[in-house]
């Protein structure tokens, strides 16, 4: 009788766990679903699918390893950037050669400051990002899946500099054209007739489109173009590290310096976009950072103070820093402008400890838009807003014309 009762509720106890374990199963799943599969929306003969790389075959799928995230993707399945997939067992891109959004910008709007001032560079973009940052200024095309985005595209394809007869004035005639597809071939030779120095690979997330600008950045080395990546710096050591070998200039976007900040703010964490910021150092690529200060999210004083102090310490005094300013936008909309006092104050703070070339971004007219150089002080670039006004670095190739200090950059 005892062994009956003992075997009931035995029996009991299992029926009742496993119907908590399904019951938590179903709001694990209602709260996190799986990814979409979206495999059958793929069409074989779809233009920008191709091969993608740094993916393992684990278990019944295949591991992306281009990023941090690491995707685990069973047939069919998306990644988190929403711009790789499991297809047929493979890792594949679902962006190559679809640019989203292409333009003709001064360098400046990088912000880029250490690299031909006053010049033009070529920027594009591909849809998706592996963030999801609160106050993203691109959302339209970060936040979006690859089918989503607009069939076609303008892109600049021919800049004609002109001299009014009347006036002398000189000015330039941009041609454009609407595509589909933009290989990079097109977008070499595109550069090259809009009289671009650098092409930039950039407004959503770089490291996502990892294949396509790979392969753009390759050509246009050999073609005498610099490459630029403007990125959030979310991206593994071993594809960045193969990445390098084309890359000329880095722009990272360390968007704080708090582990809670990152993770509520952008979905990922700090630690590995400082493993890029060391291994960009380690390489020797010319790298420059910019920190959006978005008031009462990243703007105390310790959590910025601690930010100047490991940038002066593991990256080194040489690296051009800004802060810039946030405008409301997206989901953080209902937060004001930051105020001019908190940016001027981290820049006193960061050359305070010694930091030779530090800015002020978003605020023309501001005395830290400026490139001084760190021994006798004086201005040798001067700007306002994206225009160069003054510069006495490209004639001098990059040395100050009072003292002869070499400052970085690419002059
Ligand atoms: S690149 Fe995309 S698919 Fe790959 S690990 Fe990162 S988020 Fe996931």
């Amino acid at each position: 009788m005892v062994q009956e009762n003992k075997s009931r509720n035995l029996a009991l106890a299992i029926s009742v766990c496993a119907a908590v374990l399904s019951l938590c199963a179903a709001a694990f799943l209602a709260f996190y679903p799986p990814p979409a599969t979206f495999s059958k929306l793929v069409p074989t003969d779809n233009p920008w699918v191709r091969d993608g790389r740094f993916s393992v075959s684990v278990c019944n799928g295949v591991q992306c390893k281009l990023c941090p995230f690491k995707c685990f993707l069973p047939e069919g399945a998306r990644g988190r950037c929403k711009a790789r997939i499991n297809y047929g067992g493979r890792i594949k891109t679902l962006v190559y050669s679809k640019a989203v959004s292409v333009h003709l910008d001064p360098v400046e709007k990088k912000p880029v400051y250490h690299l031909y001032p006053g010049s033009l560079i070529y920027s594009l973009a591909s849809p998706g990002c592996n963030l999801r940052c609160k106050g993203c200024q691109n959302w339209e095309i970060s936040q979006i899946y690859p089918e989503q985005a607009a069939r076609t595209t303008l892109v600049p394809e021919r800049l004609d500099i002109k001299v009014a007869p009347d006036t002398g004035r000189v000015y330039g005639e941009l041609k454009q054209k609407e595509i589909a597809t933009l290989s990079p071939e097109e977008i070499v030779s595109y550069a090259l007739a809009t009289h671009s120095r650098s092409i930039a690979y950039t407004y959503s997330e770089p490291a996502v489109f990892y294949e396509y600008m790979y392969d753009t950045a390759r050509l246009a080395r050999q073609k005498g173009l610099k490459n630029v990546m403007v990125s959030a710096g979310y991206i593994n050591r071993e594809p960045l590290e193969q990445l390098l070998k084309y890359m000329d200039v880095v722009k990272i976007d360390l968007k704080g310096f708090n582990e809670k900040f990152y993770r509520d703010y952008t979905g990922g964490g700090l630690w590995p976009v400082k493993q890029t910021l060391l291994t960009l150092k380690k390489n020797g690529v010319l790298f420059e950072i910019v920190n959006l200060v978005v008031p009462g999210l990243n703007d105390g004083r310790e959590s910025m103070a601690d930010m100047i102090a490991w940038i002066k310490k593991d990256l080194g005094a040489d690296v051009p820093l800004f802060f810039s300013r946030f405008a409301p936008n997206y989901q953080v909309a209902n937060i004001g402008a930051t105020p001019v006092e908190t940016l001027t104050w981290a820049r006193n703070a960061a050359m305070k400890q010694g930091l030779k070339y530090v800015y002020v971004g978003n605020i023309p007219g501001h005395e830290g838009e400026n490139t001084y150089c760190p021994v006798c002080g004086r201005i040798l670039i001067k700007r306002y807003g994206y225009a160069v006004q003054e510069n006495q670095l490209t004639p001098t190739g990059g040395r100050c014309p009072h003292d002869g200090t070499k400052i970085p950059g690419i002059w």
